[in-house]
């Protein structure tokens, strides 16, 4: 009997009781290789010795302090690290509890932005369809999967949606990368014109697409074409890296492999790995210009925000990854994993597509890979490989979207940066034998 409203009533889940590298164990005593850090989180894997040492050290000091009244010391570490990082023109850090969090201060950042600069008719936000933002009421109506969105949409602000860059599911035979980026782009370009330039504030994006399609990045020149119309429009570009940001894809940020700098960007996941709940929104010296010789201040706020133990915790997990050079083992061993991937599923008669960036990898199951016609949604395949795949010792992620008004399934892995190759022929060994038992 548990007191806790979990995400699935009905299910009775393991306890976790511990976690090792890149194991997680449960009170039973049995090992999981965390092969999804949770959702894309446990970037260091578990009980990193530097990370639980800061949190003592910090916890020892200060555990927490009102921003209304004081700064403090990781906070301002964490920030300077995150800006000396950040792609060009961003200059300040907003500390927030998470990723949804962070997307919702990053669509009043952008509202605020216009209403300080006398702009205030610019009020729509144009996103993508098969997105994920988060779950709070902005987030979710910037967000654009249908299924998580359906019954809350009379609560939703009014968002316009297009169609992602996703070359699986939209390149056409014969059309090349280039040719599909730009006419994906164009999309945008349209809608801007269609809801009247002078009334959009924000295209929100994510530049690998995680939770609701499994790791799927734009083909190159997308993002530098969404920024040139952007840039024409007036239109703020808010990238959300909570999934695919802080190293995932093998740098820093995802969108430097896109040749692109937002606007805004928000953060998380990664950013503490799962130490402690920590998001941020880095945003650009013109955003913090407008607030800074306007009203002063940003009108928004958490009474989280900026919170040591969580400042901390992030400060030491981004040590860690600089100190150990792991972005360096995230590409070696994202090269390992998609060749392993490759080798098990390239003619496996239900993955249709193997694609992403990085230690950031997904696998799209579809019933014919001819037609890439999807499963059936009341096989729930998402669910059985995810739970077939527990039964062997392995987590991974059942990322899901729609479709063509069907949901896909999707197994999205996000490893911790800390694997090696023998883990890495672990787990697509044990995703085989998963995969296969589920269908
Ligand atoms: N944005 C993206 C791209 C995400 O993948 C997620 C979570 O999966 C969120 C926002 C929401 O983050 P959180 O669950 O920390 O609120």
């Amino acid at each position: 009997m548990t007191h806790i409203l979990h995400r699935q009533i009905h299910a009775t889940l393991p306890v976790a009781a511990g976690g090792k590298g890149i194991e997680l164990l449960d009170r039973d005593g049995r090992a999981y290789i965390d092969a999804s850090g949770g959702a894309a989180v446990s970037c260091l894997g578990h009980g990193h010795p530097d990370v639980t040492a800061a949190l003592h050290a910090q916890a020892d000091k200060l555990a927490y302090a009102h921003t209304s009244f004081f700064t403090n010391e990781p906070a301002e570490a964490l920030a300077d690290k995150l800006v000396a990082g950040a792609p060009q023109g961003i200059s300040h850090v907003y500390f927030v509890s998470g990723g949804s969090e962070a997307v919702e201060a990053s669509l009043k950042m952008a509202r605020q932005f216009f209403v300080e600069t006398g702009r205030p008719e610019r009020r729509n936000v144009i996103a993508r369809r098969q997105s994920y933002h988060g779950n709070t009421l902005g987030a979710l109506a910037a967000g654009g999967n249908e299924w998580r969105r359906a019954q809350f949409r009379p609560l939703l602000i009014d968002t316009h949606h297009i169609d992602p860059c996703y070359a699986y599911r939209y390149q056409k035979a014969g059309e090349s990368e280039e040719a599909y980026g730009l006419r994906a782009a164009q999309a945008l370009e349209d809608k801007i014109l269609e809801l009247g330039p002078d009334t959009v504030m924000a295209f929100v994006a994510e530049p690998v697409v995680g939770a609701t399609a499994g790791a799927v990045p734009a083909v190159p020149g997308y993002f530098r074409r969404i920024r040139e119309i952007c840039d024409r429009a007036g239109v703020l570009l808010i990238l959300d890296e909570v999934m695919c940001g802080m190293g995932r894809t093998g740098t820093l940020h995802a969108c430097e492999q896109d040749s692109v700098a937002p606007d805004l960007m928000t953060i998380a996941k990664g950013l503490g790995g799962g130490y402690q709940p920590i998001g941020a929104v880095l945003l650009s010296r013109r955003i913090f210009e407008a607030f800074a010789e306007g009203s002063g201040f940003f009108q928004h706020g958490h009474t989280y925000m900026c919170h040591p133990m969580a400042c901390a915790a992030a400060l030491a997990v981004q040590e860690v990854i600089e100190r150990d050079r792991l972005l360096d083992n995230v590409k070696a061993m994202g090269a390992d994993l998609a060749r392993r991937l490759g080798e098990r599923f390239s003619n496996h008669a239900h993955v249709g597509d193997i694609r992403g960036r990085g230690l950031f990898m997904g696998l799209e199951l579809v019933e014919d890979r001819s037609s890439k016609e999807p499963f059936d949604p009341n096989r729930k395949l998402n669910a059985r490989v995810k739970r077939e795949a527990m039964a062997r010792g392995l987590l991974v992620y059942p990322a899901g979207g729609t479709i063509d008004g069907l949901r896909g399934d999707h197994v999205l892995l996000a490893p911790p940066f800390i694997i090696d190759a023998a883990a890495i022929d672990a787990v697509v060994e044990r995703l085989g034998d998963a995969i296969d038992a589920a269908l």
